[in-house]
């Protein structure tokens, strides 16, 4: 077990300054080979028993993925990991991946167990948005649509309007804008300026930032397109603006892996968490993929490309908390009712937009929440 410091930088209000804050990570060892199988059948026997199924950020560690895979859960970003917990029938929802993603998905099924094996992992965006301040920031501007990335907690959620994932914010924000609504936006600023610049909104942006999207950078990507000239970028968009316009492809990590398979390349450099990779070279293996570098000349790297938090997940705890139930995620029962709408309207808008029907009856005026 190793317990990292983790920096990430606290936004003063909307100006753009920003306080450097510490948070910790408690990153478990790698099991030895016999006690991953051992624990890979107890896992499975537990599902069995406990009426459960894995839920799996595509940045987790790669036992988590394959098992959840192997056994009927899910692996993929947030936007599929609300659905699918929704939408499955067991009673217990196991969720790797960070605090936000356990209790959104205890938001959208609040009669189903929700089990986190790191139920501390956190997201520097989270950290970066607190919940009184970001209302404060609200009330000041009561003219605007209030939309936030799905990466809060619960009070903020319950804050907003519109709940979004990197895979939807684009639709979502355009038909806003084409409706004429000001926008609110927190916590990513890399996200909101990729959003404002392919939309063209009015958005108000909070300051926050991913620790591992924002180490990306634009010198050492260019160096290393040098070295591999026929390889193709692929960019998540926490990334900072001058790495994104490096892309032959922007997205969330489904849009990525979309691109992967339909771009004709066989090389790609890939600026997201390195977990993604695990991910792509499973499904793609006649494919090749390069991480993207994270830091410039003479640096040494924060996060190296892969989330301290999200690396708090292992097999053992999943184990664990299948075992003994323990880490349950509870939400305050007060704002359940109010974090569940801005989330609805965004699964309603996008489950529109998969069956092609109309979507402009679906964003309202709604004004200050
Ligand atoms: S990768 Fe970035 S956005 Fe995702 S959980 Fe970690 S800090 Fe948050």
């Amino acid at each position: 077990m190793a317990i990292l410091d983790v920096q990430y930088q606290q936004p003063l209000g909307a100006g753009g300054a920003c306080a450097t804050r510490h948070a910790w990570a408690r990153v478990p060892r790698d099991p030895a080979p016999a006690e991953r199988v051992a624990l890979k059948q107890r896992i499975r026997e537990l599902l069995e028993e406990r009426n459960a199924v894995m839920v799996s950020h595509c940045y987790v560690h790669p036992d988590l993925q394959d098992l959840a895979e192997e056994t009927g859960g899910l692996v993929s970003d947030s936007l599929e990991m609300a659905r699918f917990g929704r939408d499955h029938a067991a009673q217990t929802l196991v969720v790797s991946g960070v605090r936000f993603m356990g209790e959104t998905a205890k938001i959208l099924s609040p009669e189903k167990t929700v089990l986190m094996p790191a139920l501390e992992a956190t997201c520097s965006l989270d950290l970066g948005c607190p919940a009184r301040e970001f209302a404060a920031f609200c009330d000041q501007h009561p003219d605007r649509t209030v939309v936030v990335y799905a990466n809060t907690s619960a009070a903020v959620k319950a804050r907003a309007d519109w709940v979004v994932t990197s895979g939807c914010a684009l639709d979502i924000v355009r038909a806003l804008h084409a409706d004429g609504q000001k926008i609110l936006w927190a916590p990513d600023r890399h996200l909101g300026h990729y959003i404002q610049h392919e939309t063209g909104a009015d958005l108000l942006m909070w300051h926050g930032a991913c620790i591992v999207h924002d180490e990306f950078k634009a010198f050492e990507l260019q160096a290393l397109m040098r070295e591999h000239p026929h390889a193709r970028v692929l960019v998540h968009p926490e990334s900072p603006a001058e790495v994104v316009a490096l892309a032959h492809a922007v997205g969330s990590t489904s849009a990525i892996l979309q691109a992967a398979r339909a771009m004709q390349a066989r090389d790609f450099i890939v600026a997201t968490d390195s977990g993604m990779l695990h991910r792509l070279r499973t499904l793609l293996p006649d494919k090749r993929f390069i991480e993207a570098p994270t830091a410039g000349n003479g640096a040494t790297c924060k996060s190296c490309a892969h989330c301290p938090w999200m690396a708090m997940n292992g097999l053992a705890g999943v184990a664990q908390v299948l075992e003994s139930g323990c880490n349950a995620v509870v939400v305050d029962p007060r704002l359940v009712a109010r974090a569940r709408q801005p989330i609805d309207r965004m699964l309603a808008f996008t489950a529109a937009l998969k069956t092609g029907a109309a979507t402009a009856g679906l964003v309202p005026h709604l004004g200050a929440a």
